[in-house]
């Protein structure tokens, strides 16, 4: 038997392995082993197991021109843990992925593995582990080492001693020096964490449902009972916020457990609230439905990780919820995947593997012959289409439960409106007056505003000057409070200057409000007001989050000022106006998805108001109130939204009627850049793609984003209608092109990002 071992170390190639016929019994794929590597010992995992004469075995299909074998193999040296972490179904996703999003076998399998599940050794839990204590006060006089030591365990929050000492080529002493500070813990490892043991978990039944949710929910079991695999196609639920969605995915997932399989639910990152996980965890927390219900996030320590996700592989969690990369969670078997709010951007990893978890989704539930149900109030253009071409069955909820109205949405034409002292004034009229009601009647206000900061631009008015970020393409943000000019898309910061650094006049004028300055004029408009700003520059620690929506739900905020952190599934029944500040903002953005997002946002922010018994009111201020986003989100009318869209995506050839891949090409050297990126280019048109068709190629051009963090970018557009062959030819091209050093070169596979 011959064994096709991935290995640790990052080569985009599998290496074959002898496996000793007394571990033949005890291997199979996912299994993780120790070989010897360039006469190093490395950790691997067996991607495919293969026991033809070692003549037969032809290259890989996935893997273009690996070698013959002339020497003997080497054997498998052991086999680390008892059980495989990744289950075979769960491989040929792997695999599927790989191909698909031109990616290498290593990437693809390790994005399906937590780090801390595949660095794991034997004996992990008697390691000792090093923890952040997020709590401690920073440590004053820490040498520059100890200062980068720190940093790397704030990142990991929590991992073995061994790791970091290795990682980081320092003595466990250098270590314990740190741990004085109190800033870190070395300690054992502590088993069975739970990061939900103080949250009270209250049983809850099934609730009664009304005729539209049965006949949905009928559809979904009656599906996941049949053998007949053409009723087994992805679902889109298509409801409004509010219609009763999510009680449709319990009993789904009620139903899932009923025959002894388990489900993976998939929720945007930011709405994986305790609110969220308490409803699953509270609905199957009782015989006969008991299950316990996995968590797996971003902000697990390495630690919980690790037990979530043994919790799984064991069998004894049969219900996982989690972001994007739960999608690859070992549930088996599975009986049902659930993906929430299915329109979300955050499903797409926007570093290699560049997969969207929504269409995973759909991949894996194909490989697994299940049953997925794709969630939302306002569907992404891909899901609708695919319900009209007949790929996917639209299931229907058209009203709000308890028969609350969808809420009032006014839009205030922001040309009409005087200004005052010069420049446009942040709130309309009607946006204060309605603020200044809400207020006297004690209840609550959302406001919403895509930007943060002070203001998008520092400007000389003398000289023309602008503030540039020196590694960037932008213009930086001027941050009041602190005094700074950030780069929001490298991070670089400078002292905010009071005179021009050009001409040395003092008159340096600000435009494009951001958070932080609708924050300073709320609070002089309305001084009694308690206001309190939400954004990724208030938010800091992880228990920011949750405290502000604590606090804003037991009504000791009265005005919540956000960016789009604040427009998912919260629901408070106090508040009764929502004000969109500027959906220009979106709306103007260079992207074909731009009017889209508009929609969604508009949509998914008016959701927020009037959940409770008061009607709720939605203000939007805009100086485009033609624009059909707008139009058709203030009468809540999806499906002429999407009648209108589909008309101009099939016009210029976007999704959801064609299919793209996005080449980023980029480097230091402008001109290498622009080499390679013709040489690329040539390759596209050479003999080898002339078998895709139709197939559109756009570029080199620079990217719309030229610089970033230092980088010329350029871009190479490809449009198709079938993506699988286009991507096999990409894979292709991607393993043979030798790039010049200091180019690299990326391929996007469907694309969310076109900057
Ligand atoms: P969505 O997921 O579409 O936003 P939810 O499932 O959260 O909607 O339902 C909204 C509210 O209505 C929740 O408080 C839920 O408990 C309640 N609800 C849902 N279905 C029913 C039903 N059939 N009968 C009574 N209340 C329901
Ligand atoms: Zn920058």
């Amino acid at each position: 038997m011959i064994a096709r071992i991935a290995t640790e170390i990052s080569l985009n190639k599998l290496f074959d392995y002898e496996v000793p016929p007394e571990m033949e019994a005890s291997i199979s794929v996912g299994s993780r082993v120790r070989v010897s590597f360039n006469n190093r010992e490395v950790m691997g995992y067996v991607a495919e197991l293969v026991s033809q004469p070692i003549e037969e075995l032809d290259a890989s299909p996935l893997l273009p021109g690996t070698p013959k074998y002339r020497q003997k193999l080497k054997p498998i040296l052991k086999i680390v843990g008892k059980q495989s972490l990744i289950t075979p179904k769960v491989k040929d996703l792997a695999l599927w992925m790989a191909t698909y999003y031109c990616c290498s076998i290593e990437v693809a399998l390790r994005s399906l593995l937590p780090e801390a599940v595949r660095r794991e050794r034997e004996g992990w839990k008697k390691q000792l582990f090093v923890r952040y204590n997020v709590e401690a006060p920073e440590p004053k006089k820490l040498t520059q080492r100890q200062q980068e030591i720190l940093a790397f365990i704030q990142k990991h929050g929590e991992l073995p001693l061994v790791d970091l000492t290795e990682q980081l080529s320092c003595t466990a002493d250098t270590v314990r020096r740190i741990e004085r500070t109190g800033k870190i813990s070395v300690a054992p490892l502590k088993v069975g964490r739970d990061p939900y043991a103080n949250v009270q978990i209250l049983p809850t039944k099934a609730l009664t449902l009304n005729q539209e949710q049965a006949v949905c929910l009928k559809q979904i079991t009656e599906a996941m009972d049949s053998s007949d695999l053409a009723t087994r196609k992805p679902f889109l639920l298509f409801g409004v916020t509010g219609s009763g969605k999510t009680e449709i995915y319990l009993q789904a997932i009620a139903h899932a457990l009923q025959k002894g399989q388990g489900a993976i639910v998939l929720v945007p990152e930011i709405s994986l609230t305790p609110q969220t996980v308490e409803r699953f965890k509270s609905r199957f927390a009782e015989e006969p439905l008991r299950a316990e219900v996995a968590v797996l996030h971003s902000h697990l320590s390495d630690g919980e990780r690790h037990d979530e996700w043994h919790k799984i592989r064991r069998g004894d969690a049969k219900i996982v919820i989690g972001a994007r990369s739960a999608i690859f969670a070992p549930v088996d078997p599975l009986g049902v995947i659930i993906v929430d709010e299915e329109h979300e951007h955050s499903y797409k990893q926007e570093e290699s593997p560049r997969y969207n978890a929504r269409d995973v989704a759909v991949v894996r539930a194909q490989m697994e012959e299940t049953v997925v149900v794709l969630g939302s109030a306002t569907p992404s253009m891909e899901s609708y289409y695919n319900t009209s071409q007949g790929k996917y069955t639209l299931l229907r909820l058209s009203k709000r439960v308890d028969d609350i109205q969808m809420p009032q949405v006014a839009v205030v034409d922001m040309c009409s409106e005087i200004r005052v002292d010069r420049g446009i004034p942040l709130f309309s009229t009607r946006l204060k007056e309605a603020i200044r009601l809400q207020l006297e009647e004690s209840r609550q206000v959302i406001l919403f505003l895509n930007r943060r900061g002070y203001a998008t631009q520092l400007q000389c008015p003398d000289c023309g000057y602008v503030a540039e970020c020196t590694y960037c393409s932008v213009s930086m943000v001027y941050h009041r409070r602190a005094q700074l000019l950030k780069c929001h898309i490298c991070g670089h910061h400078i002292q905010a200057p009071y005179h021009c650094p050009e001409c040395r006049k003092s008159n340096i004028r600000h435009s494009g409000a951001g958070t932080e300055r609708v924050e300073e004029t709320l609070q002089k408009l309305f001084p009694q007001a308690r206001i309190r700003r939400m954004d990724s520059d208030t938010l800091k620690k992880k228990e920011d989050y949750r405290n502000i929506l604590n606090a804003f739900g037991a009504g000791k905020i009265d005005i919540l000022l956000g960016t789009q952190i604040i427009t998912k599934g919260l629901h408070f029944p106090r508040v009764t106006l929502v004000g969109i500040l500027n959906a220009d903002i979106s709306l103007h953005r260079p992207d074909f998805r731009a009017s889209e997002r508009t929609f969604q946002l508009i949509t998914q922010v008016a959701g927020r108001a009037g959940r409770g018994t008061d009607e709720g009111e939605v203000i939007v201020q805009t100086f485009t109130p033609s624009a059909p986003a707008i139009l058709y989100a203030k009468h809540h009318d999806y499906e002429s939204f999407y009648a209108d869209e589909i008309v101009s995506r099939k016009e210029l050839h976007y999704p959801p009627s064609s299919r793209l891949a996005l080449l980023t090409i980029r480097s230091m050297d402008e001109e290498k850049l622009q080499l390679t990126a013709q040489h690329i280019r040539e390759q596209l048109d050479g003999e080898s793609f002339k078998s895709i068709r139709p197939l559109v190629i756009n570029g080199p051009v620079p990217a719309l984003l030229e610089r970033s963090m230092g980088y010329y970018r350029y871009h190479i557009l490809l449009r198709t209608v079938r993506m699988m062959p286009l991507s096999r030819k990409l894979f292709e091209l991607f393993q043979s092109v030798k790039c010049p050093k200091g180019v690299s070169f990326t391929v996007d596979i469907d694309p969310l990002d076109l900057t």
